[in-house]
């Protein structure tokens, strides 16, 4: 992908276009620390639904959200394979070049329901909230 924000939805995504990712305390490696964020905070708050607005947040609850919504987006589908972006089961360099980073993620901003409201959100090119292009 040479034009990073060459996508259906416009994302121009923040942490790729600087070539970085967030590794956390577990191990864990994130495409940015939006994502990481919302994983670490369930992590400690736990799913409840009457915590969080599971239809804002996209969270990945396998119960009712995905079954009722009937598609996931790329959060969901990368919890659903989250030992794989561990680096305590892979190297960094294998993590970054799976399927998840090189075409789930970017495949998901072709598409309006799989995309991230976060992706939206901060680094779609048409909102007020993307850093950095406010004045381009
Ligand atoms: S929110 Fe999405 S598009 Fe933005 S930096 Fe994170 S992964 Fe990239």
């Amino acid at each position: 992908m040479t034009d990073l924000s060459d996508n259906k939805l416009g994302i121009k995504c923040q942490w790729m276009e600087i070539k970085r990712a967030l590794i956390n305390h577990e191990g864990q490696v994130f495409p940015c620390c939006y994502f990481a964020n919302i994983e670490y905070t369930i992590s400690i708050l736990g799913d409840d639904p009457n915590v969080w607005d599971i239809e804002h947040y996209g969270i990945w609850r396998k119960g009712d959200y995905v079954a009722k919504k009937n598609y996931k987006t790329s959060l969901h589908e990368y919890m659903e394979t989250k030992e794989d972006h561990n680096v305590f089961n892979h190297t960094l360099g294998e993590i970054l070049n799976n399927e998840w980073f090189t075409k789930t993620l970017p495949e998901s901003w072709n598409d309006e329901d799989k995309c991230h409201r976060l992706c939206k959100k901060f680094c779609s090119v048409k909102s007020n909230h993307r850093v950095g292009l406010k004045n381009e």
